[in-house]
């Protein structure tokens, strides 16, 4: 039976669907003997039609986001988690992203189900930068740099000032902007303080890690070097 509860819990099907696919030995280890519901093979080893099983717990996913879809559960509308295979959904422990991305903004999101890596990455301490590119509507005006580095700038309904984030100037309406703490539409509402409006913004880092190999729309499992990256 440990089987069986291993394979549901990673949202593979219910109980009696994983029943089901042991008898029809669609569940393998990796030299392609069927596995009975009793077996003791290693978690690593075990292959659920032909593929290996997802990570029980510690699974990071990194996704290339598209404009348009939303970081929740539950809204209306296209939702990032649809972008998921189902089994993501109903996994045990559940995935939820690591911070958010605006609907309209895209590119690299985490998600996991290890609660302490995910306040590892969005915790104030471990400091780990998220990088975006930034198209604006006007050409910047030459100040914003000395704005954004000074750890004194304050968003309208905030208390505390903004950390120092680096600026550097792709052209004069096109930026990378270097944050290093995650507040509510952060960076647009950074631009609209100093005068401007931000017209398309993609998130291209988090920490050293990368959207190499992830297009659009994509998502994959990280393994521990891409893991590494982050911190
Ligand atoms: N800053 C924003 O304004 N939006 C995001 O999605 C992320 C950072």
């Amino acid at each position: 039976m440990r089987l069986v509860k291993l394979i549901a819990n990673l949202g593979y099907g219910s109980r009696k669907e994983i029943q089901t696919a042991i008898k029809h030995g669609w569940v393998t280890d990796r030299d392609g003997n069927t596995l009975k519901a009793d077996a003791k093979t290693a978690h690593e080893d075990i292959l659920f039609d032909d593929e290996p099983l997802d990570p029980a717990v510690g699974m990071v996913v990194l996704m290339n986001k598209p404009l348009g879809y939303t970081c929740s559960t539950k809204d209306q509308g296209k939702l990032v988690y649809d972008l998921l295979p189902d089994r993501f959904r109903v996994r045990k422990p559940a995935l939820s992203t690591i911070g958010r991305l605006d609907k309209e903004t895209s590119g690299a999101l985490l998600f996991t189900d290890d609660g302490d890596l995910l306040h590892r990455v969005i915790s104030p301490k471990a400091d780990v930068p998220k990088i975006y590119e930034a198209e604006l509507d006007r050409p910047l005006n030459g100040s914003e740099a000395t704005l954004f580095a000074s750890g004194e700038m304050m968003l309208e309904n905030e208390h505390k000032p903004l950390k120092p984030a680096e600026l550097e100037v792709l052209d004069d309406t096109h930026v990378r902007l270097t944050l290093h703490e995650g507040r509510y539409h952060q960076v647009r509402r950074m631009f609209a303080a100093a005068g401007n409006h931000v017209t398309a913004l993609t998130r291209t880092h988090i920490g050293r890690l990368g959207l190499d190999g992830v297009s659009e729309g994509e998502w994959m499992l990280l393994d521990e070097d891409q893991l590494a990256k982050i911190f």
